[in-house]
């Protein structure tokens, strides 16, 4: 289709425009034919119609005036012939009234019928003056020669009054037939005129649907498309440049805004149904997360609260994983992460839920017949510990692992979420303390260690908050010269009804309810605080938990805490385990930096055990190295203990770091120590910990025995 460079306003316009110069026009001569056909019929009304009677009243007139004279030829008496004569004279004013009325008509016309009349007429009147003007007697009037003269000249008026009217009709014929040819070609313009306006009206139409009605239609269609989704409908008519074709571009920029939104929408979407799978599935293993599990366990447990069903939660915890993600990276730690869970799934059954509840602990949830859950849950925890058992191969690195498992069975061990969770846990610690890559049962005898425990924390934070926790003191000896060197800060604390808690138990448990840091402060400070007097030469050693030394504000809070206390940061030593240099390795370096930098010096606690590396010993600047007690004590009656330790001495000898032995409990060992050249010792052979009263105690008689000596 042709396009327009005019608007469809234009174009309509123009077209009407047209449409209506045409209906004019033709009304303009329809008119005009109208006008002259009728100014013919008043030419033949006023003026033929008027001309015919008057030529008919002459002729009747003149056959009158005639009569009138043949009465006066035959009048007997004058009586008759005086009436006769009057009669003529009458009818001869008549005829000439006549005469002028119909010359007055026609006069202005040079026609011949005209003239002849008009002398006929002449002729004729003259002839009857004549005869008139004879004596009445009857024989001159009827003479022969005058009568027949005036007949003569009565019947030339007579034909002449005939020929006029003969040339009036004919003449009115031609008019008649002016007018009917006039109005036939008005007719036949308007016929040809109509007929071009209807063309033109249909044209008009085809025009209009052309050009508006099928586009429109066709954009109507896309907008339904485009309604009902399909968001990558053609937008006809895009090239005009007219009115359709905006509404087209209109359309094309509606269309793209709807798909942007559209994208937009599915982004939200998309974002939307990630969070809701982060909500609730495992990232790196892909299993179900704990909110997952938890929300399973309820289900599964209205179920049986039902009747129909039994369920058994499994707690499946890896054994020693921490050390594989310590010392063997993350990546290694999540590979072998993804593989357990790869296998814990194997190893289940098709309907069981298996889900990582964090960490290294997995769950798997059962559900049977009440008759035979517990077989089952024993099977699969079966299957599942032999599973993990199987070497895993990462590479070129072989990885050997083990798992314990816990088990609760519902409705046996309970009836909610928390109950059973907590009972698949402690089976769990306990098949974990009998030796670990085993499972166990949940029994009621747990219960009771499920309720201490609980006691246990709730009594722990009671403490920590009132600062039950105290310190006590350690000696630390300078082997060289029996000097005290210092004392290290141990954690003390005896409950009322409990009695008193080891730190081996109750310091793991404050990092597991977060009131380690709590704790730390509150015995640093206090024992700042007691052992202030003790004069710059003797040093305090405190413990600082692994998990403290994830804080990067750690070494702002001990300095700021110090300064408060009036302590001077040159008196302490921090202690640390290399545990807790491992996570992460920047802050712990930064923190250790910042305490040197103010005098602090650095302990490396329980040299020896768990997972030492040399590394550490290169990489961080310690002050000194506190071989672990476990050495030290079995050096006493294991001589390759005694091997391990000589050689460690030398070692951090050849390093320049001050070495510490602790665990000393007797004179050999503390013999051999110092003749290997260790510088300070610790262990009850020189005290246990002890009160601040009893360290001063022991710190005076020290310094009277050196006067003494
Ligand atoms: P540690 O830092 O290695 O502390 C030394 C532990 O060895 C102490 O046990 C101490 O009583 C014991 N010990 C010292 N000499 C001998 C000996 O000759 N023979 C034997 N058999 N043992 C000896 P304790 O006080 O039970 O502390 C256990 C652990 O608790 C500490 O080990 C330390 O890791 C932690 N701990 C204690 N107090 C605190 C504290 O205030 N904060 C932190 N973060 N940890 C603490
Ligand atoms: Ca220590
Ligand atoms: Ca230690």
């Amino acid at each position: 289709m042709t396009s327009f460079r005019f608007s469809l306003q234009a174009q309509l316009a123009l077209f009407i425009g047209a449409f209506l110069a045409i209906v004019l026009g033709l009304a303009v001569l329809s008119t005009q034919s109208l006008r002259s056909v009728d100014a013919k019929t008043d030419a033949l009304a006023s003026k033929w119609i008027e001309g015919t009677r008057l030529l008919g009243e002459l002729s009747d007139r003149i056959s009158e005036f005639r009569i009138a004279e043949t009465y006066r030829a035959l009048a007997d008496s004058d009586e008759d012939r005086i009436a006769a004569e009057q009669r003529a004279a009458t009818n001869r004013l008549v005829i000439e009234q006549l005469q002028r009325d119909y010359f007055a008509l026609f006069g202005a016309e040079p026609r011949p019928d005209l003239a002849k009349l008009r002398d006929a007429l002449a002729a004729y009147l003259a002839a009857h003056d004549a005869w008139m003007k004879r004596e009445p007697d009857l024989a001159s009037i009827q003479a022969a020669r005058s009568v027949s003269a005036l007949h003569a000249a009565y019947k030339a008026a007579d034909d002449a009054a005939d020929a006029a009217i003969d040339e009036l009709k004919w003449s009115a014929g031609a008019e008649a037939e002016t007018a009917g040819r006039i109005t036939r070609g008005a007719i036949d313009i308007t016929l040809l005129a109509a007929s071009l306006g209807i063309a033109l009206a249909i044209w008009l139409l085809f025009r209009v649907k052309e050009r508006i009605t099928r586009p429109l239609a066709a954009i109507t269609e896309a907008l339904a498309q485009l309604a009902a989704g399909n968001r990558h409908v053609e937008v006809p008519e895009i090239e005009r440049d007219d009115e359709i074709g905006a509404m087209a571009k209109s359309f094309d920029v509606f269309r793209a805004n709807a798909q942007a939104l559209e994208r937009a929408h599915e982004a939200t979407r998309a974002a939307q149904e990630h969070a809701q799978i982060l909500a609730r599935q495992d990232l790196l293993t892909g299993l179900p997360n704990r909110r997952m599990m938890v929300a399973d366990l309820h289900a599964a447990i209205e179920r049986v609260e039902d009747g129909a069903t039994a369920c058994a939660l499994l707690s499946v915890d890896l054994d020693r994983f921490k050390p594989i993600n310590d010392l063997e990276g993350h990546r290694i730690g999540d590979a072998v992460l993804c593989e357990v869970a790869r296998r814990l799934r194997l190893a289940s059954r098709k309907n069981d839920i298996v889900a990582r509840l964090g960490g290294d602990e997995f769950a798997i949830l059962i559900e049977m017949t009440p008759a035979t859950h517990l077989d089952q849950a024993m099977r699969v925890a079966g299957r599942a510990l032999a599973a993990i058992a199987e070497p895993i191969e990462i590479g070129d690195r072989r990885i050997e692992l083990s798992a314990s498992v816990g088990v609760s069975l519902c409705p046996e061990n309970g009836l909610d979420v928390g109950t059973l969770l907590r009972a698949a846990d402690i089976a769990m610690y306990h098949a974990k303390r009998d030796g670990r890559g085993r499972f166990r049962f949940f029994e009621q005898s747990m219960d009771e260690e499920l309720r201490r425990r609980a006691a246990l924390e709730s009594a722990l934070k009671k403490a920590v908050a009132a600062g039950d926790i105290r310190p006590f003191y350690q000696p630390l000896v300078d082997l060289r010269d029996s000097r005290i060197y210092g004392f290290e800060v141990l954690s003390r604390w005896t409950h009322d009804k409990l009695g008193s808690i080891p730190p081996d138990v109750f310091i793991p448990l404050a990092e597991q309810i977060g009131v380690i840091a709590d704790l730390t402060w509150s015995v640093v400070r206090r024992a700042c605080r007691e052992s202030l007097h003790w004069g710059a030469q003797v040093r305090l050693s405190v413990n600082v938990s692994p998990m403290q030394l994830k804080d990067p504000l750690l070494a702002s809070r001990l300095l700021a805490t110090l300064e408060e206390e009036k302590f001077p940061p040159s008196r302490l030593d921090v202690e640390i385990t290399e545990s807790a240099l491992i996570d992460d390795v920047d802050i712990a370096r930064a923190t250790l930096a910042a305490l040197q930098a103010e005098g602090v010096r650095i302990s490396l606690d329980d040299f020896g055990a768990g997972y030492s590396s040399l590394y550490h010993l290169r990489a961080f600047h310690f002050d000194k190295v506190k071989i672990d007690r476990s050495f030290v004590l079995a050096m006493q009656h294991d001589e390759e203990s005694g091997r391990i330790v000589d050689a460690i001495l030398s070692l951090l000898k050849h390093l320049g770091v001050t070495t510490v032995a602790e665990g000393v409990e007797t004179e050999e060992v503390l013999r051999r120590l110092a003749e290997n050249g260790c510088e300070i010792g610790q262990g009850f052979y020189f005290g246990k910990a002890m009160t601040i009263g009893d360290a001063s105690k022991l710190l005076r008689r020290r310094r009277v025995d050196r006067r003494v000596a």
